[in-house]
């Protein structure tokens, strides 16, 4: 994959790799709330691997500022108008495992929160559009792409498209990529004019207009000069009714230009082998380590059963999306089928609820720890022995991956990147890395679950051949970047 790559690289010559500007509202490690962040952060460092200098641009936001501020530089700083204000932005440097990443400052829009909710988080947005364009011709690089991410930064390509201010920056491609459609920045029509200046004769349906409001994601889809999204099926799916959010018209038309790629994840941090956070290290090809991350998991979580009962567990944000409906109506009978479940998440008030008095049924068996903690998420990665993701949609998701390169087995519902990553299990041939099941309902995902029971109970070397499978499955953000890379040569 990789000589292909750069054999393909090759013909263009390195020097003609296109420098890349990457757009967006969160930044790991500086500043995150999601898998936005993660594909930020891992996508310029993978990039500079393949020879392109990628930069990011980004707010400063207060979590940056208080434990980064020591290390940036300022650089310049200006006014813009935002309606009928003047607005300062600040623009500072701050390099980090040789990425250069542009900060935007202003403390009244960059505080506490990243996102400030309702429509103080569209002038939030509208701002960071607006200092960022006003911004780039004076950073001292000269991007040939603005890689502009959901909606937050999704205004850029129409600003420059249509904007006569911004005429000096048409030369520059944009790609936007879409990591969740359900979330579009939606405002009235006058916010739109009032922020952007934008003229009546966009607020059709055929620009910006979306169900008598208008979108800043609409506008991104009008006018980019391509667009992705973060796995092969979901880009499919966006251009039907039920995903599409009311953008499928517009993907539809522009199915030539929408792509899916399917993310990675850090493997050098999602490591079994080296993560200094798990109970004991082990590969696949020594698996008694797993079996001590089990137990000790167990014990810490207060799980009373024999080692050999199958744990299942969830890592997940707790709303509609992830399943929680199907999940809640068949949890008790899936408890009969004598197994241990995990769950660590946060999210809607009745899921957590629910979750706590299901612990409370099943103690000794079940643990719901409501909160996030990364550190214990990779113990549960590795502790487990089946993770269960059964979403009602999901445009990538992370913890299918990571649980496979801990050698546990996902049982998922067949949806976006879901699809694209796991391999069911197929009964006849053992091949597979997972299990899965097709139609949005709690029996489908029962007897999955079931499935995958017996088949750790029945067949353990038939498991173990999946577990191998699993282990072996390729998802490093590398090939994700290589992606990306040909798309940004072939805008050009
Ligand atoms: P989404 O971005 O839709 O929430 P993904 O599967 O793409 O879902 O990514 C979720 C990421 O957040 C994974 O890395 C997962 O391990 C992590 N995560 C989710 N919930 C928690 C939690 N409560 N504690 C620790 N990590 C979590």
């Amino acid at each position: 994959m990789k000589r292909e790559f750069k054999n393909l690289l090759k013909e263009k010559s390195r020097a003609d790799a296109p420098d890349i500007l990457i757009v967006s509202s969160e930044c790991a490690p500086i500043s995150k709330s999601g898998g936005l962040a993660d594909v930020v952060g891992a996508l310029p460092k993978n990039l500079a691997a393949l020879g392109f200098d990628a930069r990011v641009i980004t707010p400063y936001h207060r979590v940056v500022k208080e434990r980064y501020g020591n290390k940036t530089e300022f650089m310049f700083s200006f006014s813009i108008n935002l309606g009928w204000r003047s607005q300062y932005v600040g623009i500072l440097k701050l390099e980090l495992d040789g990425v250069i990443i542009y900060l935007v400052e202003n403390d009244f829009y960059f505080g506490d929160r990243m996102y400030l909710g309702s429509v103080a988080e569209g002038e939030q947005y509208a701002y960071f559009n607006l200092a960022v364009l006003n911004a780039i011709s004076n950073l001292g690089f000269s991007p040939d792409i603005l890689h502009c991410n959901d909606w937050q930064a999704a205004m850029l390509p129409m600003l420059i498209k249509t904007d006569p201010d911004y005429a000096h920056l048409r030369h520059i491609k944009t790609l936007l990529t879409i990591h969740n459609i359900a979330f579009q920045g939606r405002y009235d029509l006058s916010f739109f004019s009032e922020h952007f200046g934008i003229s009546d004769m966009y607020f059709t349906p055929e620009f910006i207009e979306l169900h008598g409001a208008g979108s800043f994601l609409k506008a991104g889809c009008v006018f980019a000069d391509a667009i992705n999204t973060v796995s092969p099926s979901y880009a499919d799916e966006i251009c039907v009714p039920f995903f599409g959010e009311g953008l499928e018209g517009i993907l539809s038309a522009r199915r030539h230009e929408l792509s899916g790629i399917l993310n990675g994840i850090d493997s050098s941090v999602f490591n079994p082998y080296t993560d200094p956070l798990i109970h004991t290290n082990y590969h696949k090809g020594r698996l008694s380590g797993k079996a001590k991350c089990k137990e000790s998991l167990m014990f810490d979580l207060g799980l009373k059963a024999p080692p050999d009962t199958p744990l299942i567990a969830m890592v997940t944000r707790m709303t509609g999306q992830k399943g929680f409906d199907i999940v809640t109506r068949v949890l008790d009978e899936m408890m009969g089928f004598d197994i241990c479940f995990v769950l660590l998440g946060t999210g809607d008030r009745r899921y957590e609820d629910f979750m706590r008095e299901a612990e409370a049924r099943h103690r000794g068996r079940l643990c719901a720890y409501i909160g996030y903690d990364e550190s214990l998420s990779h113990k549960v990665y590795a502790g487990a022995d089946l993770l269960l993701m059964p979403s009602l949609f999901e445009p990538c998701g992370l913890s299918q991956m990571i649980a496979m390169r801990y050698g546990t087995l996902p049982i998922v519902r067949e949806t976006g990147g879901l699809k694209d990553s796991v391999m069911p299990y197929n009964k006849y041939t053992g091949e597979g890395n997972g299990f899965s099941f097709s139609n949005y309902n709690a029996h489908e995902m029962k007897e999955a679950v079931y499935t995958a029971v017996r088949l750790y109970r029945d067949d353990r070397a038939a498991f173990n051949k999946l577990l191998r499978c699993a282990m072996e499955t390729d998802f490093d953000f590398l090939r994700c970047a290589e992606h990306y890379a040909r798309l940004y040569i072939k805008m050009l």
